[in-house]
C-alpha cells in the first residue's frame, strides 16, 4: 500500500494552481502499466480488443488472378479492334472456375470473383460486348491486362497484417477473417469499477421529488466504457459520507484495474471522495486547469488507478474524455493516439478569460464552401443536451481571451461523430438572439 496522503496539501493555494490538461495527461499515461494478460476469443468477440500478437498472413488475398468485372476473358492477343469476334467455349463462375484450356481465337464468359483461367490475360466488361450466334463481338477494346485483380493483390503470404497494440476496428476483423483467423489473442479487458456519489440521486426507474435528481453520469460512464471495449464493474450509487467511499473504494480496489467516480471531489460540505483517497491510497494530483471539470482527483488505491470526476455531468464526460479514455487504452495494451483536430472559422464571437484550456461543445458546419463551427449556446457544465446536440468540441487553449467571430478556433470531432455521421438539427434553434432560455444550439 502506498504511504497515505494527506489530501489538504492538493487544497487550492496559490502554490498549487490546477495542473495544465497536457501535463495532466501525459502524468497519467505514463504512471500506467498495461494488462500482459491476454486470452484466445473468437473473432466476433475481437472488436474493441487490443491485439497482443503481430498477425501474419499465411495465405495470399486473393489465392489467385481474378476478374474484376462481369464480362469475357481472352488473350488480348487475339483482338485487335472494335467488332473484332471470339468464340466462346465456357464459363468461369465465382466458386465454380473454368476447367478447360483456350484455343487461340477463344473466350470465356467470367464473373466478378471468378478465377481467370491460364490462357487469359484481359477481361472485357459485359456492357461492351454483345452476343452473335455463339460468338463475342467486342465493341470496346479494353488496354491488355484490363480488370484483372492479381494473386496476393490485397495480402500476400508472409505480409505483417496487424501490429500487437492495435485496437481492433470493424475493417481490421474483416481483414483477419480474409486470412482465415478463426482466433485471436487480445489483451484481457481491463476491469473499471465506477460509481456516482451525491445523496441526491435517484435510480432512473422511479419518481424524483425536487431537489432530487436521476442519476445520469452512472449511464453515461457505462456506455462511454462499453463503447471503449472496457469490462465495467457497476457498482450504483453511493451517498454523500466518508464510511460510505471508504466501503465502496475499498471494495472498488479488490475488484478492478481502475476506478471511476462521479461527483464529491470538489470543495463543498458534502465533497468526500478526496480525503477518502488520501486515506485508503494516495492522491497523485487534484484539479485541472480545464473548464468544465477543474476538480478531478487522479490517484491509487491498492493496485488500482483512481479518477475521481467531477459530478456535473458535462465535466464528468469531458474529463473522461480528455483523461480517462487515454488511459483506459494504454492500460488495455494500446497506444492512446491524439484526437484528430483542425481549424475552423467560429460562426459567433466566444467569451473566454485567459486560465484555463475550454472545452466548448459545439456543431461543425462542413456542407458549404466555407465550413465553420458554431458552439452551442449553453456552455453551463451541468446542461448535458450540449454534449447530446454537439458534434465537436471546440478546443481552447489555456491562455487564450476571448475570440471574435470568423476567427480560427482549434475543432475536435467526438470520434462518434467520425463513425456515426452528424447529429440531426431537428429541434435545434437558429440564431442565438432568437433561441429561448432552454434551447441550446445557434447554428443556422
Ligand atoms: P458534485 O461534483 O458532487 O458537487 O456535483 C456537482 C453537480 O453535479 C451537482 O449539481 C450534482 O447534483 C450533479 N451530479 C452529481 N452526480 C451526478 C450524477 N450521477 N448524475 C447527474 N448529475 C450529478
Ligand atoms: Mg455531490
Amino acid at each position: 500500500m502506498p504511504e497515505p496522503t494527506d489530501p489538504s496539501r492538493f487544497r487550492q493555494s496559490p502554490d498549487n494552481p490546477p495542473m495544465p490538461l497536457a501535463e495532466a495527461r501525459a502524468r497519467i499515461v505514463d504512471s500506467i502499466t498495461p494488462i500482459m494478460r491476454t486470452e484466445r476469443v473468437n473473432l466476433p468477440e475481437a472488436l474493441h480488443r487490443v491485439l497482443a500478437e503481430t498477425m501474419t498472413s499465411a495465405i495470399d488475398v486473393p489465392g489467385a488472378d481474378n476478374s474484376s468485372m462481369d464480362g469475357y476473358g481472352f488473350a488480348a492477343a487475339d483482338v485487335r479492334a472494335s467488332g473484332d469476334r471470339l468464340a466462346i467455349v465456357g464459363d468461369s463462375l465465382a466458386g465454380h472456375p473454368f476447367a478447360g484450356a483456350l484455343k487461340a481465337g477463344d473466350c470465356i464468359r467470367i464473373m466478378t470473383g471468378a478465377v481467370v483461367p491460364s490462357g487469359v490475360d484481359t477481361v472485357v466488361m459485359q456492357e461492351n460486348t454483345r452476343e452473335d450466334d455463339g460468338h463475342l463481338v467486342i465493341e470496346t477494346v479494353p488496354a491488355a491486362g484490363s480488370n484483372i485483380r492479381p494473386a496476393g493483390e490485397d495480402l500476400t503470404r508472409g505480409d505483417v497484417v496487424l501490429r500487437a497494440g492495435q485496437y481492433l476496428r470493424p475493417a481490421d476483423i474483416a481483414v483477419l477473417a480474409s486470412i482465415g483467423q478463426a482466433q485471436v489473442t487480445v489483451h484481457a479487458r481491463p476491469r473499471v469499477a465506477f460509481f456516482s456519489t451525491g445523496d441526491e440521486l435517484r435510480p432512473i426507474d422511479g419518481p424524483i421529488e425536487p431537489g432530487q435528481i436521476y442519476d445520469s453520469n452512472r449511464y453515461g460512464l457505462a456506455a462511454l466504457l462499453a463503447e471503449l471495449g472496457m469490462e465495467g464493474i457497476n457498482m450504483g450509487v453511493v451517498g454523500d459520507s466518508r464510511a460510505a467511499l471508504r466501503a465502496a473504494f475499498a471494495e472498488a480496489a479488490d475488484n478492478a484495474d481502475a476506478i471511476v467516480t462521479s461527483g464529491g471531489v470538489s470543495v463543498g460540505a458534502a465533497d468526500f471522495v478526496l480525503d477518502v483517497l488520501g486515506e485508503q491510497g494516495s492522491v497523485d494530483f487534484w484539479r485541472v486547469a480545464i473548464k468544465p471539470g477543474k476538480p478531478l482527483a487522479f490517484g491509487t488505491i491498492g493496485s488500482a488507478r483512481f479518477f475521481g470526476l467531477p459530478g456535473n455531468p458535462v465535466s464528468t464526460a469531458v474529463t473522461f474524455l480528455q483523461l480517462v479514455r487515454p488511459a483506459l487504452v494504454r492500460m488495455a495494451g494500446g497506444q492512446p493516439a491524439p484526437p484528430t483536430r483542425f481549424y475552423l472559422p467560429t460562426r459567433h464571437a466566444l467569451d473566454k478569460r485567459p486560465g484555463r484550456e475550454n472545452f466548448l461543445r459545439a456543431r461543425m458546419d462542413m456542407t458549404k464552401p466555407t465550413p465553420d463551427v458554431c458552439g452551442v449556446d449553453h456552455q453551463g457544465s451541468g446542461v448535458m443536451r450540449s454534449m447530446s446536440v454537439a458534434d465537436c468540441f471546440i478546443v481552447l487553449p489555456a491562455e487564450q481571451g476571448a475570440v471574435a467571430a470568423g476567427e480560427l478556433v482549434c475543432v475536435e470531432p467526438f470520434a462518434q461523430t467520425l463513425w456515426g455521421g452528424g447529429r440531426p438539427t431537428d429541434g435545434v434553434r437558429s440564431s442565438p438572439d432568437r433561441a429561448p432560455r432552454g434551447m441550446y444550439i445557434a447554428c443556422d
